[in-house]
């Protein structure tokens, strides 16, 4: 018989299972209970709509065994069942969710951490099995095989005879080691309560045979071994228990278990609804991105059942597109089970279960936010984007819901920060909120223009993401405050008299500064300015698109060459100044060459680019050699 091997990915995930030092390998049966479970699940649906197919629903069960003398424990399904080409493309091959996760780890800790978290599917019964056995039949087809595989060395594959339609899975469990006891697993009592830990919610009964000692009939003090089959869960959907019966434990186990994680989510939020509409809702905000998150491929949504039986495995109306990293379920009586898609979406019980679903997810925002600020903050460093994002959408038309949920690095705290929380800071002649963009914190602290506003004792909003601008742009304003870019050319935070003088200045140079725009013809204006402390120049945007938006709109695929209005500014104060009106009298070539070198720099500051690079450093040489 051949001996095949497995794919290269499974054959590391494998070796890793079967020398797992891992501690909690009793995850395994949650593995193989909830694949058996899925499996009576895909023959029930198809039995919906396939006459041939004569399922008595009470008979769909899962059955474990344990058999001491032959060290082994079976799992045993009448669920769909896997022909030939299903078990080796199933078991061949690490799943697909599975390696995904995998892929993105590389350390050995962390490797340990998926299989205790994630459990990885099916592979994770070689943490305790030195050889495993799979029988299966599947619905429809007249012959069974057998899969046989030891680990590392491969597998294989023959015909065998099987009865009923489904899968049997029998575990060769492993020796008892120094560090492990493998025994345990053999034990009535263990089993049971490895069941009850982590799949008690099952919806088919897992049914074992369990010895019991019980008094002989007739004598007081001789026992006899009983032997009776039981039921060990209570089929009773997690979500449909009291909150104070469920532990952090299974509301985690079940979250890995059911929406395919590798990490405990960061926040469950699960309320029964009664009123109008009955439903329970049990939701959970993940603690990362999903690793698709970004693709075409993911799809937000929530699973829907009608009383405990799931009629949509991901219903996008119940999420607006803003929470779509949410996972998690709804479950209302009130819901009939034969509904379409179609309808679904126009239906007006789903709209309102919806409406509901944001709102809460919101108000759970809201109060982690006032209460628990760091895990607020871990949550914005992870989806606050995607807030920004349903703020900005739609011309703005969810901005009020959410605007309060986003948060901004501040020059002040030195740290992340509400617009509310600003505006409580403001300084009493402060008129306007103000802000600076960049590509980092560190970048933007250096802004000229962000050192003379911070000097005068404002507060600034470091927006660093592309979207950022864009939001308070749709925002408008804030509790009647407007913002105002540290870039933009009209600040109003000098004085009356100040900005008297300063035009009388600019007056008095007009001459100049037509002569250097002449030289620099991007800029509607050259001028001098006193914003700056100590640096010699800035650039600064007029009207409704500043320097980063340019950046963020040209960088688009639709890009349509967008250019911000921009402004020279020169500092009156700094040395610099008396040069260029100097040179203006004595030496306009010279001139000419320093309004490039000045401008070029500006444009280096902003973070854009320069047309003529070769120029700009050439023309410094020159400048150095002198
Ligand atoms: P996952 O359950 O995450 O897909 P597994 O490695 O546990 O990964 O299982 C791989 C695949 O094998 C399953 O998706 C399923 O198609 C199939 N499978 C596993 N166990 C059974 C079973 N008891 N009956 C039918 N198919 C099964």
């Amino acid at each position: 018989m051949e001996t095949k091997q497995f794919k290269a990915e499974s054959k590391r995930l494998l070796d890793l299972m079967i020398n797992s030092i891992y501690t909690n390998k009793e995850i395994f049966l949650r593995e193989l209970i909830s694949n058996a479970s899925d499996a009576i699940d895909k023959l029930y649906y198809q039995s919906l709509t396939d006459n041939n197919l004569n399922l008595y629903r009470d008979d769909l069960q899962i059955k474990l065994s344990i058999n001491k003398e032959n060290r082994t424990l079976t799992i045993e399904d009448n669920g769909c069942g896997m022909d030939k080409h299903e078990l080796e493309a199933n078991l061949g091959t690490i799943a697909k969710s599975g390696s995904y996760a995998f892929k993105n780890q590389n350390e050995k800790k962390e490797d340990i951490d998926i299989i205790g978290q994630f459990g990885v599917g099916f592979y994770s019964a070689f943490m305790v099995s030195k050889k495993i056995e799979v029988v299966s039949k599947k619905v429809g087809a007249e012959k069974a095989y057998i899969w046989v595989s030891c680990g590392a060395d491969g597998y294989t594959i023959e015909e065998t005879d099987k009865k009923d339609v489904g899968t049997k899975i029998t575990l060769y469990i492993k020796d008892n080691s120094e560090e492990e006891n493998y025994d345990e697993y053999l034990e009535d009592y263990k089993i049971q309560e490895i069941v009850k830990k982590y799949s008690d919610y099952i919806r088919y009964p897992i049914k074992m045979e369990v010895t019991r000692k019980e008094l002989k009939e007739g004598s007081k003090d001789e026992y006899e071994d009983k032997k009776e089959v039981e039921t060990l869960n209570s089929m009773i959907p997690l979500w449909k228990k009291k909150k104070q019966d469920i532990t952090e434990e299974e509301y985690n186990s079940f979250y890995i278990d059911k929406f395919i994680d590798y990490e405990p989510p960061a926040k469950v939020i699960h309320s029964n609804i009664e009123g109008g509409i009955n439903y329970s809702m049990l939701l959970y905000i993940p603690s990362h991105l999903p690793y698709d998150y970004y693709t075409k491929e993911y799809e937000k949504g929530l699973q829907l059942y009608s009383n405990g039986v799931l009629i949509m495995d991901k219903c996008p109306d119940l999420l607006p597109d803003y929470f779509g990293f949410v996972k998690g379920l709804i479950d209302s009586p009130d819901l009939s089970l034969n509904i379409s898609r179609e309808m679904l979406q126009h239906d007006r019980q789903l709209k309102t279960i919806a409406k509901n679903i944001e709102k809460k997810i919101k108000s759970e925002l809201e109060s982690m936010l006032k209460n628990d600020r760091e895990n607020y903050e871990k949550f914005f460093n992870i989806f606050g984007t995607q807030i920004k994002f349903g703020c900005y959408n739609d011309f703005g038309m969810n901005k009020d819901n959410l605007k309060d949920l986003i948060l901004f690095y501040s020059s002040t705290t030195k740290n992340l920060t509400t617009l509310k929380e600003y505006v409580s800071r403001m300084k009493e002649d402060q008129e306007k909120i103000y802000y600076a963009c960049g590509e980092t914190i560190d970048k933007i602290d250096m802004l000229p223009q962000v050192q003379g506003v911070k000097e005068k004792g404002y507060e600034i909003l470091y927006l660093t993401e592309n979207i950022d601008e864009f939001v308070l742009k749709v925002l408008m304003e804030y509790d009647k405050k407007t913002f105002a870019n540290v870039s933009s050319d009209n600040l109003d935070i000098e004085s009356k008299e100040e900005k008297e003088q300063l035009k009388k200045i600019n007056e008095e140079n007009k001459d100049l500064f037509s002569f250097m725009k002449e030289e620099i013809k991007d800029v509607q204006e050259v001028r001098f300015t006193h914003k700056l402390k100590e640096h010699p120049v800035c650039l600064s945007s007029e009207g409704e698109i500043s320097t980063e938006m340019e950046k963020v709109l040209n960088s688009m695929p639709n890009n349509q060459n967008v250019k911000a209005t921009m402004v020279l500014e020169i500092n009156e104060n700094h040395e610099i100044a008396q040069k260029l009106k100097d040179l203006y009298l004595n030496d306009k070539e010279e001139l000419k060459k320093c309004s490039k070198i000045l401008y070029n720099g500006a444009r280096l500051i902003e973070g854009l680019n320069i047309e003529n690079p070769t120029e700009f450093s050439n023309l410094i040489c020159e400048l150095i050699a002198k």
